[in-house]
């Protein structure tokens, strides 16, 4: 015998109940005796808690969610049932819809919604569900026939959480097989006392059904069909690199469904623990991977640990005082306090920092604990002799779960570097008695991010993850996405690094994934994507994920993102920009973003921001950083000045070099937001402050080389006129040049204090005197390379090197993640 239980979301769509035909089915073909066991469809449950709530308070909206409920479970049997037998089910569906109604006017006119009548209400999710599915197995000539659990499970009357009558439930079960020549579809979750009062065994109890049935009736597997391929390392919707654990023992998974792991409810186990029945956990969706095996057997992994899982919203009251702790029968009076309050303690831990005792309960029973400690010990505070407990909320538990655990010594070790580098602070430590586990408490806001680090840490020993924000999805956006997307494969197959891009911005919209976003289609995805830009909300959503490694990428050129940059670092999110606005703003600014990312342990690079992907800045930062002394620093450091005065020669005009420039896409849409020499003053201002300078951009010495009346043109087509109309000027001086055998460059340079940009004739012994194409050149004349100076020089510009410029420092990020 078998039994096959099938979750909520495994009967909860038309395309769901397929498969689950198809299971049967195919278990059939072969031979098996099975017995199904089905949840409610997905969120019905939840819904009918609603409806209760609702009716309780007096509020009608729960009549909607009853139609709701009744319009899901009757199209699903539009689409399953023959059309001349579906008016027979639908009647059924209906009548049972009636008595749910009945019983909800009941809790509306009694503002009564007990345990007992929830318990009741909740049935009507099993009830209709397992009906149906009958119904649709005979409709594919499957011999099945709905079975209530209440007629099988004998239970006692704690309603909402009721404890099983094995004695009775096992006399039940023995006789139901005995005649047993169909398959049955049994309710999951339902049970009921021995007076038939509805009862239910607890959220998520239809893995416990099936557990109880299959020790019942001594099955050979029980088989857990749900919507992932098996117990995992971790909950797959928290940490995207879990992974399947094929083999764990009874004990661990309770642990692990113990300490939150919804995947199976944590008392089913047991049955099938005490009689040796393993539990095989299947993916409805990927029928054929293997899932996991719970037996008794645990194959001890690599990494020691087998899974972590994660309770949120707990609080934690913390016991101290000199006159208290070690003192005996102390401890037992506090949990006897606890205990009659029927509150469940979750864990008793050590504080990591204090000599003191943490009780770790369910955050709605922090302060009725707080209040009965604090009574119960009125006394011993008022002599001093303990602190008086206050409750902290907002916290989580972190579980690392493993048979390894026992031999853990540098398990700890590995967790913690993992978490102090990632700037999370442990609460409170606890190592379970069963030596299965060890448990963290955390704040809840870097749950999500605990789970991963520790994820990282144990499991995947050498795989680095990046988590990438980027706004900005223009020409050099877009390059980089798509620079991504062609290298993944190989930096994940030989670097071990996986890079994924979390969330996009463009100016109109914003798209965010918890699960990375899938880059073949990006454009049509933010395209598509339902909310508009707000930054600000983009910047909170990314603290709130709170994923580790988090980098941003800031493609535009646009001050209203850097006015966030102070924000992000101190969420401890490195930053990699090209954009040079924060830099080259004012200097307390750009000092300010320095020391954050230096206090925040994270980067804040920006290599891009002079000469595109050649490495300007971190030369100059090398030299600084190894003692060297910088006398001067002289560069052409604008693409588009570069080509228009490479190109300025022979008898072509200056308008016409300049229309030329324009055409070939080198300049800005306005040429003059390059002639202008703004952009070059930035560059050079950021240069002079990386060797020590404090200077503010207006004192950078900008020499204008369009007249006025260029300047002032109204339009683009009026500019060019004017120009033309100037053309003389620059002939003067390119003829000037030429006569002396020089050319004319554009010129940066820092010297003695003082930066300077403007037009300057070189002769043939400077190193700019060869410059040609766009190309940027940066000469360093420092203590050490005084003779020569030490040259840069290559494409300054362009979406394709800058792109990779700023890819190589994302991927320079990854090396500093070292664990
Ligand atoms: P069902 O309705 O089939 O009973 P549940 O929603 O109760 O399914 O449980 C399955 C869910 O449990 C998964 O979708 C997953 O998000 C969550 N989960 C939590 N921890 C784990 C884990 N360690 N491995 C797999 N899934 C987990
Ligand atoms: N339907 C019940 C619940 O949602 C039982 C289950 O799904 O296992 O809790
Ligand atoms: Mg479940």
């Amino acid at each position: 015998m078998k039994i096959l239980k099938f979750g909520g979301t495994s009967v909860g769509s038309p395309s769901a109940i397929e498969h689950v035909i198809n299971i049967v089915q195919k278990n059939l073909a072969l031979d098996k005796k099975i017995i199904v066991v089905c949840s409610a469809m997905v969120e019905v449950t939840n819904k009918l808690l609603q409806a209760g709530e609702l009716a309780a308070t007096s509020n009608t909206n729960y009549t909607e969610i009853i139609q709701e409920i009744e319009t899901k479970h009757i199209e699903t049997i539009k689409k399953f049932i023959n059309p001349h037998d579906q008016s027979k089910v639908i009647a059924r569906i209906k009548c049972l819809i009636t008595q749910l109604e009945d019983l909800l006017q009941g809790i509306f006119l009694l503002h009564d919604f007990s345990l007992r009548s929830q318990d009741l209400i909740l049935s009507f999710g099993e009830q209709l569900s397992c009906y149906i599915i009958s119904e649709i197995m005979q409709n594919a000539n499957i011999t099945a026939k709905f079975v209530d659990s209440r007629d099988l499970i004998k239970t006692d009357s704690n309603f909402g959480n009721a404890r099983v009558n094995f004695e009775l439930t096992n006399k039940n079960l023995a006789q139901f097989i005995q005649q047993l020549n169909y398959v049955p579809i049994i309710t999951g979750f339902i049970a009921s006392t021995i007076d038939n009062e509805t009862t239910t065994l607890g959220r998520g109890g239809s893995d416990y059904t099936a557990s109880i049935i299959g020790a019942g009736v001594h099955a050979e597997i029980i088989e857990i069909w749900t919507d992932v391929d098996g117990v995992m390392t971790a909950d797959p919707r928290y940490v995207k690199n879990a992974f399947t654990i094929p083999n764990i023992s009874y004990q661990e998974a309770m642990e692990l469904s113990h300490f939150g792991a919804k995947i199976i409810y944590s008392p089913t186990l047991y049955p099938a623990f005490i009689n040796n029945i393993p539990i095989q956990v299947k993916n409805t969706f990927n029928s054929t991977h293997p899932g996991t095996l719970v037996s008794e057997k645990s194959e001890l992994s690599e990494s020691l640990g087998k899974g972590i899982s994660s309770i949120n919203k707990v609080s934690m009251l913390t016991l101290r005082g000199a006159g208290m702790i070690g003192v005996p029968g102390f401890l037992g009076k506090v949990f006897t306090t606890i205990a009659q309050k029927n509150v469940n303690v979750i864990l008793v831990t050590q504080a990591s920092s204090e000599n003191s005792i943490c009780i770790v309960v369910d955050s709605k029973d922090g302060l009725t604990i707080e209040n009965t400690i604090n009574q119960e010990f009125a006394n011993e505070i008022n002599w001093g002799k303990m602190d008086k407990v206050v409750a902290k909320f907002n916290l989580s538990v972190v579980s690392i779960i493993g048979q390894g655990m026992r031999k853990a010594s540098g398990i700890l070790g590995k967790i913690f570097a993992a978490l102090g580098k990632n700037g999370i602070n442990i609460i409170a430590i606890a190592q379970g008695s069963s030596e299965l586990n060890i448990s963290l408490v955390v704040d809840n806001f870097e749950l999500n991010k605990s789970l991963n680090v520790i994820h990282e840490a144990l499991f995947d020993a050498d795989l680095k993850t990046l988590n990438l924000f980027m706004v900005g999805v223009g020409r050099i956006g877009s390059t980089l996405l798509k620079q991504i997307q062609e290298t993944s494969k190989y930096l994940l197959k030989e670097k071990n690094l996986k890079i994924n891009i979390i969330g996009l911005a463009n100016s109109k919209k914003m798209l965010i994934h918890h699960t990375e976003i899938n880059l073949s289609s990006w454009q049509d995805k933010l395209a598509n994507a339902a909310t508009s830009v707000d930054m600000s909300k983009f910047v909170i959503k990314m603290q709130q994920l709170n994923l580790p490694n988090t980098v941003f990428i800031d493609c535009t050129s646009n001050k209203n993102i850097t006015s966030y940059y102070e924000e992000i670092l101190s969420a401890n999110i490195s930053i990699v920009t090209p954009n040079k606005l924060a830099n080259s703003s004012n200097y307390a600014e750009y000092k300010n973003l320095e020391q954050l990312a230096t206090k925040n342990k994270v980067k804040f690079m920006y290599e891009t921001n002079v000469g595109a992907g050649l490495p300007v800045i971190n030369t100059l930062k090398n030299l600084k950083f190894s003692g060297d002394r910088i006398l001067k620093i002289e560069g052409v450091l604008s693409g588009t000045l570069s080509y228009i005065f490479n190109n300025f020669k022979g008898d072509k005009t200056f308008s016409q070099t300049v229309e030329e420039a324009k055409h070939n896409g080198y300049t800005e849409p306005d040429p003059r937001d390059d002639l202008n020499g703004t952009d070059v003053a930035r560059k050079i201002l950021i240069l002079a402050r990386e060797t020590g300078s404090k200077m503010e951009l207006s004192d950078v010495k900008l020499a204008n080389i369009l007249p006025e009346v260029c300047r002032n043109a109204k339009t683009i087509p009026d500019f060019f006129a004017e120009l033309e109309k100037n053309n003389h000027i620059f002939e003067e001086q390119k003829k000037l040049a030429e006569q002396k055998n020089n050319v004319l460059r554009f010129i940066a340079k820092y010297e003695n204090g003082e930066a300077s940009v403007g037009l300057e004739m070189v002769d043939s012994t400077h190193p700019f005197y060869f410059l040609s194409g766009s190309d940027n050149i940066i000469a360093f004349t420092t203590e050490r390379y005084k003779e020569r100076p030490l040259v840069i020089q290559g494409p300054g510009a362009g979406a394709e090197v800058t792109a990779s410029g700023i890819f190589a420092e994302v991927i320079a990020i990854s090396s500093y993640l070292s664990k």
